[in-house]
């Protein structure tokens, strides 16, 4: 799924929430406690998609429950972990520049330090010769084990490492802290077995293994008793899940269960492939209104021949089919996309298709990347014939001809009423920033209050990545009432948080 890589400083965030999970919890008491008996502190930086956010989320619920407290920097933190991400290689460093820094400043003694996710997965014990302040080294297949190796770490072991990939399990938590304040996110599917020729997520998150429908429709529930409208189901294919539970539902029914969840406004889902993207979801997203007007729908690329490359298992054709099928339903459904240009073998005319391909279909967001060689994936049979310069001219131009497409498309909204869910409010201008169902960011002049609520917005400009406007209802639905929340921060820090996660997953 295609953020641009955003870094989430997830350490004391903007009102968080806890969903307690069923079930016994360890004794705080007993375990993350420092030697003078306090709570041992702990601050988890997260680099990369929704799915390493959540993780992350996941991940200071196992920390919480055994008794650690979360806090507000690096500096103060006893345990600093840093959830990593490998999806292309100036993402991996930037782990490799954390800890030199760590390292330069002489501040990591004192602590523990962990690396977890796909960098830890990718490069496993080598971290400890790399880096040897490093003490745990967890990859996401293996989260199941983290209270064990915590255990291990409390009891003295200098060094833990969890990297196992062949795992049925999927990471089911009996606390999961909530960092952003409107949207909870929820994962459905963990792994991929897709295995495109560019991509290295099959080898650092392992095997794809779909939660049953029972939990998730639990966990929904549960979100909403705590106070959340809006959910984002998660899967790297999230349209590749299939229900382990006897009911055996199809996606496309799941989504009409957690839409039909009593309480729920708005429910999202990423990463489809278009592989699996059949006509029953559109269906479904059609008689729902609960489900949102948006489809995030990865291309990659608009030549066959790339494609077939790739190893995506479809053609252009097959691709525009899809989008004109989701274009003809009954409601606008707005559409996104990933890009990645320079691919092994892509000639001026294979990217002129793809730029091709951004016209026919006028996204209304495009993610796009030059392309990364990346270890273990079969790509690295393949000639990497495009120069990094010549990369980065085709990022460019693909850039510049979206920027000119975004901008008609939002332009053509000036006038519109819109109902946004508003996400964030910034003191400084007044304004506050809320999202429509179809996942366009629009600003407006609003207060403190506004956070939370779905308000009307006149949409009375635009530029090619948001809008402005006038809330013209100021009625609103009143914000709901979290019921458990934890050290919460002034509205106002909530803002950048709320939006940094990007729009569409990894
Ligand atoms: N699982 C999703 C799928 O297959 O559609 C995509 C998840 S990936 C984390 C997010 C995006 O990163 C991909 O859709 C792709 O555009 C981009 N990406 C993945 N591997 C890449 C690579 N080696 N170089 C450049 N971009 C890459």
């Amino acid at each position: 799924m295609g953020t641009e890589l955003v870094q989430i400083s997830s350490s004391v965030p903007a009102q968080p929430r806890e969903c307690p999970e069923p079930g016994p919890r360890a004794n705080p008491g007993s375990l993350g406690t420092s030697a003078e008996g306090s709570a041992k502190t702990f601050y988890i930086e997260t680099f990369g998609c929704q799915m390493n956010v959540h993780d992350s989320e996941k991940v200071a619920g196992v920390l919480m429950s055994r008794g650690y407290q979360p806090v507000g920097s690096h500096e103060e933190a006893e345990i600093v972990l840093y959830n990593t991400c490998s999806i292309r290689e100036k993402a991996a460093q930037k782990v490799f520049s954390r800890l030199g820094a760590f390292k330069k400043r002489g501040s990591g003694a004192a602590k523990v330090i962990g690396v977890l996710g796909c960098v830890a997965q990718q490069e496993g014990e080598r971290f400890f010769e790399r880096a040897p302040q490093v003490s745990l080294v967890c990859g996401s297949a293996s989260y199941t084990k983290l209270p064990e190796l915590l255990d291990q770490l409390e009891s003295g072991r200098r060094r833990v490492s969890g990297l196992d990939l062949d795992t049925d399990e999927c990471f089911e938590t009996e606390l999961t802290r909530r960092d952003n304040p409107c949207r909870a996110y929820l994962t459905i599917i963990e792994g991929c077995d897709q295995r495109c020729s560019f991509c290295v997520v099959p080898m650092t998150r392992g095997p794809e293994r779909s939660r049953s429908s029972h939990k998730i429709l639990e966990e929904c529930r549960r979100l909403v008793d705590g106070g959340f409208t809006e959910i984002q189901l998660l899967g790297q294919i999230v349209n590749a899940w299939q229900d382990p539970a006897p009911q055996g539902l199809s996606f496309a029914e799941l989504l009409v269960r957690v839409a039909e969840v009593p309480g729920l406004r708005r429910v999202r889902f990423t990463t489809s492939h278009p592989r699996y993207f059949t006509t029953d979801i559109i269906r479904a997203i059609e008689a729902n209104p609960t489900l949102c007007d948006q489809v995030h729908l990865p291309a990659q690329s608009g030549s066959t021949s790339v494609l077939a490359r790739m190893l995506r298992r479809y053609t252009r054709e097959e691709y525009l089919e899809k989008t004109h099928c989701i274009q003809s339903a009954r409601r606008a459904i707005s559409l996104s996309t990933d890009i990645i240009v320079g691919f092994c073998g892509e000639t001026q005319e294979d990217f002129e298709q793809t730029l091709s391909l951004l016209e026919e279909v006028q996204f209304d967001q495009v993610f796009s990347f030059k392309y990364s060689p990346r270890p273990r994936t079969a790509a690295l049979g393949l000639e990497d014939t495009v120069p990094d310069e010549e990369k980065g001219r085709r990022l460019a131009e693909l850039q510049e001809v979206q920027r000119r497409i975004q901008l008609r498309r939002y332009q053509a909204l000036v006038g519109q009423d819109v109902e946004v869910l508003v996400e964030g409010y910034q003191p400084r201008t007044g304004q506050a920033v809320g999202r429509t169902t179809s996942n366009r960011v629009v600003n407006f002049s609003g207060s403190p209050e506004d956070v939370g609520r779905y308000l009307t917005v006149r949409v009375t400009s635009a530029g090619p990545n948001s809008l402005v406007g006038e809330c013209t209802d100021r009625k609103g639905d009143s914000r709901p009432v979290p019921r458990a929340r934890i050290g919460a921060l002034p509205i106002g820090d909530s803002s950048g948080s709320a939006l940094s996660g990007g729009a569409h997953g990894n």
